[in-house]
C-alpha cells in the first residue's frame, strides 16, 4: 500500500468529542470517521485491523468445528413475536415498516432467525450437534452510544449458535467455545480474563464474559487475589454475613429535621452508615419495589432484576417515589410501607438499625425485622466491594475495570420451546433443541486493543491485529538513490508476504515520524540520509523504540523473523 494512494487522513488535533484514548486515536489516525451518533465508516486502516480480528475468529471457530453462514440483517417482526421479544427487547431494537406495511426490525442479535432456520432444516437427532456462526454488522439503538467503536449503534459482531440433543452435549459445546475464545483473545495479543457472568434465568456457571482489562472498561470485575475466582460484579455473590445476636432495644422515633441523606442523618444521630438501613425505590417493569440495603452499600440492579424475575429495573425519581409511597425521599422506611419490600441478606442479619419513619423529618431507631416489620423476601441484592471476601475461598478481592469483548451463554431450551424447534430423538420422541449462543465484539476488540496498547504518541498495535506490519518511510522522495532503495525494499517485503505501508508522501521527516507513531504500526523502516551516507537502513520497533541498523540485504529476513516471533508468542 502506498500512502500517497491511500485514504489515511491523520489529524493533528484531538477531536473534542472523543472521551477515551482508543476513540481519540482511531479518529486522529484516520482509522474511522463518524457518520452520525454511534455509526462510523471504517477507513482502509480501520477495516484492515478489523479484518485481522475476523481472520483469527474464523480460524478458531472453524477449528472448533463451527460453520460459517450469513443471515439477513432485516428481520420480520413476527419471528420476534414468537419469543415475545418484539415487545420485550425495548428501544434498542430498531423497528420499521416496509412499503407493504410489514413490520420489521434490524437485527441486534440472531436467536430468532437461527432458531427458525434450525426448526425448518434440522429434524433428526442425527443432524444435531451443530454450531453455526456469522460475522456481521449488528444494529442496536444504544441509549448512550459512546467511546467510538467501543459502544456503537452499528457494530460488527461474531455470533454463533449451537443446537444439541441434551444438556450434556450442549455443555461440551460450551466448553469448546470457552477454549476457542481463550485462544482467540490470546492470539489477538490481549490481556484478558474470562469471568463468570450473570446468566439470568438459566442459572449455573454457564455464562462467561471475556474481559479485556482496562481502566476505561464499563464493567467492574471482582477478581480473587488468591484463587481462580473472577466474576462480573453484577454476578459476584456476597458471602452471607454472621447474624448479629444483640438484644432488641426499644423502637424510638427521632425528629431529624431536613436530614435526608445518609451522611446527614448519621451525623445528626451520631451513628455510622453501617448502622443505618436505606430504603430505595425501584421501578421493576414499571411497578414500584422498595429495597433495603445497609447505609454504606449499593444495590446491584442485575441481582435485583433476577430476584424479581423482571426485564428491567430502574431507580425511581423523587416524584415516582412520592407517588408510590406518599413519603418524600429521604424519610422512607420499611415500617408500615405500602409497596412490595425486598431485603438484602446483610440487612436481614442486622439488629437495632435506623431507618426512615415514613414521615417527613423523622427517622426510627432500633428497628428490627420480625418485630417491627416482616421481611418477606430476602436475597443477595447488593454490590460486592473490595472489602468483601472472595465468595470461593474467603481471601481478599481486587476490583478491576474491564471491557467485555466476548460472551458465551448456555441458553437451554427457552428459544427452542417458544419457537417449536424440536428434533426427533433416537427413541422417536420429539424433544426441544438445547441451545447455546456465543458472541464476540469484533469492532470493539480493535478499540480494546488500543485501550491496552498506546502511549502519548499514538497507538501501538499488537502484531496480530496491526492493519499492516511495517511502515516504510522514504525520507528522500526527490533523491533518486533513496527512492530506488525504498521502492525495492517495498517490493521485496511484499514478495515475502509482509504487509507494508510505503510512506511516499512529499513531507518532512518529522511529519512522517509523527504519523508513523500515531498509526501504531509495529515496525518502522527508514530509508534516508544514513542510507545515502553509509548504506544503512534503520529498523525501529514501535513498542519499545529499539533501533537496529541493518544492511539492505539483511532487512527483509530480520523483519520476517520479528513478525513470526511476535505472532507465535501470542499463540
Ligand atoms: P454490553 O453489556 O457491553 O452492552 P451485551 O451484553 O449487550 O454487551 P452481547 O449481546 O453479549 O453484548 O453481544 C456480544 C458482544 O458484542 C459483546 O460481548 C460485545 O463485545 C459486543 N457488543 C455489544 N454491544 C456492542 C456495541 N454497542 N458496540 C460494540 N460492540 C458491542
Ligand atoms: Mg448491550
Amino acid at each position: 500500500m502506498r500512502y500517497s494512494q491511500s485514504l489515511i487522513p491523520t489529524l493533528k488535533e484531538t477531536p473534542a468529542e472523543a472521551e477515551v484514548v482508543s476513540h481519540r486515536l482511531l479518529l486522529r489516525g484516520g482509522y474511522i470517521r463518524k457518520l452520525t451518533a454511534g455509526i462510523y465508516s471504517y477507513l482502509p486502516l480501520g477495516l484492515a485491523a478489523i479484518r485481522k480480528v475476523e481472520q483469527i475468529v474464523r480460524e478458531e471457530m472453524n477449528r472448533a468445528g463451527a460453520q460459517e453462514l450469513l443471515m439477513p440483517m432485516v428481520q420480520p417482526a413476527d419471528l420476534w413475536r414468537e419469543t415475545g421479544r418484539y415487545e420485550k427487547y425495548g428501544p434498542e431494537l430498531l423497528r420499521f415498516h416496509d412499503r407493504h406495511d410489514r413490520e420489521s426490525c434490524l437485527g441486534p442479535t440472531h436467536e430468532e432467525v437461527i432458531t427458525d432456520l434450525a426448526r425448518r432444516e434440522i429434524r433428526s437427532y442425527r443432524d444435531m450437534g451443530k454450531n453455526l456462526y456469522q460475522i456481521q454488522t449488528k444494529f442496536r439503538d444504544e441509549i448512550r452510544p459512546r467511546f467510538g467503536l467501543m459502544r456503537g449503534r452499528e457494530f460488527i459482531m461474531k455470533d454463533a449458535y449451537s443446537f444439541d440433543v441434551d444438556d450434556a452435549q450442549s455443555e461440551k459445546c460450551y466448553q469448546k467455545m470457552f477454549e476457542a475464545y481463550t485462544r482467540i483473545f490470546k492470539r489477538c495479543g490481549l490481556d484478558f480474563r474470562p469471568v463468570e457472568a450473570d446468566s439470568g434465568t438459566i442459572g449455573g456457571s454457564f455464562s462467561h464474559e471475556f474481559m479485556v482489562l482496562a481502566d476505561t472498561g464499563e464493567d467492574t470485575l471482582a477478581i480473587c487475589s488468591s484463587c481462580d475466582y473472577a466474576a462480573n460484579m453484577e454476578k459476584a455473590a456476597v458471602k452471607l454475613p454472621v447474624a448479629d445476636d444483640s438484644a432488641l432495644l426499644d423502637l424510638e422515633k427521632v425528629e431529624t429535621p431536613g436530614k435526608r441523606k445518609v451522611a446527614a442523618v448519621c451525623e445528626f444521630m451520631d451513628i455510622v452508615p453501617r448502622e443505618l438501613v436505606k430504603t430505595l425505590v425501584f421501578l421493576a417493569d414499571g411497578q414500584a419495589v422498595a429495597v433495603l440495603v445497609r447505609g454504606d452499600r449499593e444495590v446491584e440492579e442485575v441481582k435485583l432484576k433476577n430476584h424479581l424475575g423482571v426485564v428491567e429495573v430502574e431507580m425511581a425519581d423523587d416524584k415516582q417515589v412520592y407517588d408510590a409511597t406518599g413519603v418524600p425521599t429521604g424519610y422512607l422506611g420499611p415500617v408500615g410501607i405500602t409497596v412490595k419490600l425486598v431485603v438484602d441478606q446483610e440487612v436481614a442479619a442486622m439488629k437495632n438499625f435506623t431507618v426512615g419513619a415514613n414521615e417527613k423529618n423523622y427517622h426510627m431507631k432500633n428497628v428490627n425485622i420480625g418485630r417491627d416489620f416482616e421481611a418477606v423476601s430476602v436475597a443477595d441484592l447488593r454490590q460486592i466491594t473490595k472489602d468483601d471476601p472472595c465468595p470461593q475461598c474467603g481471601e481478599p478481592l481486587i476490583l478491576r475495570e474491564g471491557i467485555e469483548v466476548g460472551h458465551i451463554f448456555k441458553l437451554g431450551t427457552g428459544y427452542s420451546k417458544a419457537m417449536k424447534a424440536f428434533y426427533q430423538d433416537s427413541d422417536g420422541q420429539e424433544k426441544p433443541m438445547v441451545m447455546g449462543c456465543y458472541g464476540i465484539g469484533v469492532s470493539r476488540i480493535v478499540a480494546a486493543a488500543i485501550e491496552q496498547n498506546h502511549d502519548e504518541n499514538g497507538m501501538i498495535f499488537p502484531m496480530p491485529l496491526a492493519p499492516v506490519q511495517v511502515i516504510l518511510l522514504n525520507l528522500g522522495i526527490k533523491d533518486e538513490q533513496i527512492t530506488k532503495m525504498a521502492d525495492s525494499l517495498y517490493e521485496e517485503l511484499m514478495a515475502r508476504g509482509v504487509e507494508v505501508l510505503l510512506d511516499d508522501r512529499d513531507e518532512r521527516p518529522g511529519f512522517k515520524f509523527k504519523d508513523a507513531d500515531l498509526l501504531g504500526i509495529p515496525l518502522r523502516v527508514t530509508v534516508g540520509k544514513r542510507f545515502s551516507k553509509d548504506g544503512i537502513i534503520e529498523l525501529r520497533t514501535r513498542r519499545d523504540g529499539a533501533i537496529e541498523e541493518l544492511q539492505p540485504e539483511a532487512l527483509a529476513a530480520r523483519i520476517v523473523a520479528l513478525i513470526d516471533a511476535e505472532i507465535t508468542a501470542a499463540q
